[in-house]
This record gives C-alpha cells, structure tokens and sequence, in this order.
C-alpha cells in the first residue's frame, strides 16, 4: 500500500510542508513503531504503549514502563530495531471494526480511550501492521492512521536520543508517563548533520554559558524568573542599550521614562484588565487603592501622547523607553532568559497619521534589518497573526478597524520586501501581530521581536491631534520592539554568538597576561592605557603557568589576549593572542589600541586588526 502526500496532506502537522517533508514524516513514525516492537520484545509484559508522534525533530514515544529505561538501554533498543529494519517486513494498512478494535486492545486503557473518541467522532477505526498478516509475516500491529512508509528497510538513518517523563495527553492531572525521544532521517549524512548540531546547541546553551562567562544568576531567595545580571551580563546589556539608544535618536526617537506600578484604573482603560490579568503580578494595595506592576509599557507611553494637544506638525511621534515589565508565567514555563518574570524590553510607540501609518510601518521594519546585518543575523521572516475565525468574540473594536488594520499591515509587510507567512490565530486582542522570527548561527529559530499596527487604543485612550485643516484625529499607534526583551535577546545573543561575542559586545574585551611579576608594572600601564579609552579590560595576576592563564582567558572567550614578557617590557610592545588562536607580534600599545577601537566602532563580527 502507498501512503501519499496528496491523501494526508490535511491531517498533517505544520512542519509538514511538501513530499520530501512528508516521506520524513514517514520514515519517523514508521521507526517509531518498529520502537515500540522492540522494546517489547526486549522488555516482554513490562510496557504499556500510549502513544508517539513524529515530530519536526524526529519522533517521541509515550509509554507505561514498569521500570523506566536508561540511556544505558539505548544501545540494546537500537540494535534490536536494525535487526527488525533488516527483516524488510511491509507496513499492511487494515480497517477494523469497533469490536474487532476493542479485542485487539482490550488490555491497553491508552489505546480504548482512543478508540473511544474515534467512535464518538464517527471517525473509522484503523490498524498498521508491521508485516503481513495474511502471509503470516506479521510482528505487530497498532492501533493507527498511519501514514507509513511500504518497507521498513526504507529506513536508513535512526537514533535514540532521551528519556523524559510526560504526562498521558500532556495534561498534569493524568498520569506521568515515560518518553523516550529520538529521531530518523532520509539518510546517514543528514542524520549526522543533526546530531552535530544537537551537540553544538548543548555547548552553546545559554544556560549553560550563562553560568561559565559568568552573565546572570537566578536566586532562590529572590524567586523564579527574575534574573540578576552580573557584571559581565549586565556590560552586554549596557553595551546593547547604548546602541539602541543611539540608533533610535538617528532615526527620530524620543526617549521616555515611566513608573513601574500603576493605579488599577489605566489597565482598565486599556481593557488589559480583566483580560490580561491571568498574565498580571497580583495588585498590591496603597491607601485604598489597587496598583499594578505593569505588563507592558503602553499605557504610559499613551499618556505621554495625550499630557498635551497635539498638531500634526509633531507627527510621527516616537516615543521610546527601555520600560522594566513583570509578567506572571507559571513556573513550569519559565526557561533560562528566554521566559521570565521580570524583563527589560527595546519598547517605543510611534503615534502616526492614518496616511503615514504604513510607511512608518514599513520602517520599523526596516530597523530590524539593520539591527539583524550587524549582529549577523543572515536568516529571517516575518509572520503575521491574524484573528482565529473560531474565536472571533476575543477581539476587541470594529470589524471596520480591524480590516484596515490587517490590510495596512499587509501592504507595509509587502512593500518591506521581507519574507513572511500568515497564520491565523495569535492576534492581540487589539489588533494583527506582526512577529519577527530569526535564526541563530546554529538554527534555531527565535521569535525576536512583535510589532502591531493598532487603530483601537488611539480612541480608548481618547488620543488627539489637531490636523492640518483644523480637525481633531485619532493617531494610528504602532508597537515596537526591535530588540525585544534584553533577557530574551541576549539569551538569543549568547547562543547565536555561542558566547564568543564580538569585541564591542565582549563584557571583557581585553586581557593582559604577564608572564611573571617582573612584567607587572608595564602590564599596569598597558591596562590604565586602555581602561582610560573605555576598553573592557583585565589583568590576570595569579601565580598560574602562562599555558593555565591563557586556558582560562580562552575559556571566558576574551576576544584578545595580551602576553607580556621581558622582550614586551624592553620594547614597549605588546604580543596579541586572537581567540581564534592568531597571533601578532610587536605592536605598539597606542597602535593596539587604536584598532581595537577602529574595531568597536565599527561594531565588526570579526577580530581583525586594521
Ligand atoms: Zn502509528
Ligand atoms: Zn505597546
């Protein structure tokens, strides 16, 4: 039988995107049956089998095992599957009826609340057999809608990867099963591929190195999701800051700054209350009255807008601030920097005419990509999130508005020339969600930024402005924020750059090695030199050997490392070390200094010297 694109395409995951999308889909549930057969082989009576998807990594089995396998068990696992792989059996399709469904599985509660809910839905009931039952070939057989590739010698390239729990249906009041992921690809080449990159994201994890370079710490004192920068994190943090602000005032920003906590009755305005309140830190009560931590800096920025008359003389307004924010996400969810409670976010609101709203639009764009070809961001869409037509009741203000909305959101994603995709759900209650989705250096990709092009809040907010024939009008606000959060782009950073950052980025930009403690006077000079310039810049005086020191220098990825030693003293030079290992010889401080600043300045990805 012959399982084709054409007959799935509807029941397909999103990743699933064409034939070749479609035979991986394939080969990774098909592999996944055949593990399923053998661990019960191997582990006969001690497995309940639930459930396992092919996913866009690979495949997951959920299962009740009576002893949870190790990864020690892997080796044993996969030997038996390439055996059964081998054995070259068909993959056989067969309807069945409820009662026949119902024999087949009687001892599996996973599989009969399955087949519960197919009859409720009226939908057929269906089994994959793994060999031929009609020639007496077959091995196993799963309740299944398949699809499935013919052969199971068409799987070339399997790996087992990791044991996790997980609850049955992902819903914690059921109960924890074991999952045991791995993946399949179309061949060994490809397979590889991914394990490599699999074992370069663990090293670049920004936990990980977040803790090495010694960026940020998470204390229980102070409770989850709320990070401390440490010095080296918090020079990355300033560093961006420094950089945004500077942008932003070229490009026509105003800089604000706004409370932290709010009366009550401002969220209330902006109908966040009670519809966001879920995502709210409780309020905390001060004379009698209810205030809040604020979730986003919106309102504030509105009421910038609205502390006097505006003409349209003064429009667009950009109006921007690093505003700190808190958000209550449940603690399950919490994730490193990527999902936290307190966060710091590259926030503006551009409060524009109707008839410049798309070009404003268009330029905000516009500064992502500027931001992205600096950082060396080469890969990047937009996605836009449109209303759910099932949810319709969610959103908020004139169907009117929010066909203008859409559609002047579209034309500017148009007209900015960067890919984008449309989904629909995930729109604000207020208007369409344009996000900004960037890959890192190793693949991974990223929802950096949300942008919105909102004609609802102007007229809650009552916003005005006198236009030039005297009248009063509504301004069109856009929402910004290139750089998103500093904990979620920096987390970003730190793996994109796999915390090798470049020198204007580097919390420790320069460290000076002395070879012994004759050099140490001249190493003081070199380092008051370039400290007085600004450069991050250290001096490792412990008694280690010149090998451990620049171990070290080179596990803290200090771009450049200075060795000093007497021929360094006599001349007044200085040895360059590069992190990658290059060396200069004999360059004078000043001439040192010079291009290092050359390099900062011109923020280069590189180390080069010029
Ligand atoms: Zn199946
Ligand atoms: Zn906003």
């Amino acid at each position: 039988m012959n399982d084709n694109y054409e007959k799935f395409k509807d029941q397909m995951p999103e990743w699933v995107k064409n034939e070749a999308d479609f035979e991986l889909y394939k080969l990774r549930h098909s592999t996944e049956h055949i593990f399923n057969q053998a661990v019960e082989e191997l582990f006969p009576g001690k497995i309940v089998r639930a459930m396992g998807p092919a996913i866009q990594d690979g495949w997951y089995n959920d299962s009740r095992w009576e002893v949870k396998p190790s990864e020690e068990d892997f080796e044993k696992i996969e030997a038996r599957m390439k055996e059964i792989v081998k054995m070259n059996l068909p993959f056989v399709y067969k309807e069945v009826s409820e009662a026949e469904a119902r024999e087949m599985f009687k001892d599996n509660p996973f599989k009969l609340e399955f087949i519960d809910e197919f009859v409720a839905a009226g939908s057929p009931l269906s089994v994959y057999y793994t060999g031929d039952p009609a020639k007496g070939t077959d091995i196993f057989v799963d309740l299944c809608r398949g699809p499935h590739v013919d052969w199971t010698s068409k799987i070339k390239a399997f790996k087992l990867l990791s044991v996790a729990g997980a609850y049955w249906r992902g819903d914690e009041k059921n109960e924890m099963l074991t999952r045991v992921y791995g993946t399949t690809f179309a061949n060994k080449e490809q397979l590889e591929e991914y394990l490599n990159q699999l074992e370069e994201a663990k090293k670049r994890d920004h936990r990980k190195l977040g803790k090495e370079l010694e960026l940020f710490h998470f204390e229980e004192e102070i409770g989850p999701g709320l990070p401390i920068w440490l010095p080296n994190g918090n020079r990355i943090k300033e560093t961006l800051e420094s950089w945004a602000k500077e942008t932003e005032r070229e490009w026509g920003y105003e800089r604000v700054t706004t409370p932290v906590i709010t009366k009550e009755n401002l969220f209330y305005t902006s109908s966040h209350l009670p519809l966001y309140k879920d995502s709210m830190y409780a309020p905390i009560e001060i004379e009698g009255e209810n205030y809040y931590l604020k979730p986003m800096n919106c309102p504030f920025h509105h009421k910038v807008f609205s502390s006097r008359l505006r003409s349209y003389k003064e429009l667009p307004l950009r109006i921007a601030e690093y505003g700190l924010c808190h958000r209550y996400e449940d603690s399950g969810s919490l994730f490193g920097l990527m999902r936290v409670r307190g966060m710091e976010m590259n926030d503006a609101h551009i409060y524009t005419s109707l008839e410049n709203a798309v070009e404003e639009f268009v330029n905000v764009i516009k500064l992502h990509e500027f931001y992205y070809k600096i950082l060396g961001v080469k890969e990047y869409e937009m996605e836009l999130a449109l209303r759910d037509p099932n949810k319709m009741d969610k959103y908020h203000g004139s169907e009117e508005d929010w066909q203008l909305a859409e559609k002047m959101t579209l034309e500017a994603m148009e007209k900015s020339g960067v890919p984008f995709k449309i989904v629909n759900e995930g729109a604000a209650f207020y208007g369409p969600k344009m996000d900004f989705q960037i890959k890192s250096s190793i693949g991974r990709v990223f929802t950096a930024s949300t942008n919105q092009l909102d004609l609802y809040m102007g007229k809650r907010f009552q916003l005005e402005y006198i236009d030039a024939n005297g009248e009063r009008k509504t301004p069109v606000i856009i929402h910004r924020a290139p750089l998103g959060t500093h904990e979620r782009f920096i987390g970003f950073l730190i793996e994109h750059f796999g915390g090798a950052f470049p020198a204007w980025l580097a919390p420790e930009q320069v460290r000076i090695i002395p070879i012994s403690n004759d050099n140490l006077v001249y190493a003081q000079e070199v380092k008051q030199q370039l400290f007085s310039s600004g450069i991050h810049v250290s001096i490792d005086d412990s008694d280690d050997r010149l090998g451990n020191k620049i171990r070290k220098g080179q596990s803290f990825k200090v771009p450049y490392m200075l060795i000093i030693g007497k021929e360094e003293v006599e001349n007044k030079t200085l040895s360059v070390r590069l992190r990658s290992g290059a060396e200069i010889k004999g360059l004078a401080v000043d001439d040192f200094k010079q291009k290092l600043l050359a390099n900062i300045q011109a923020k280069k990805l590189e180390l080069t010297l010029e």
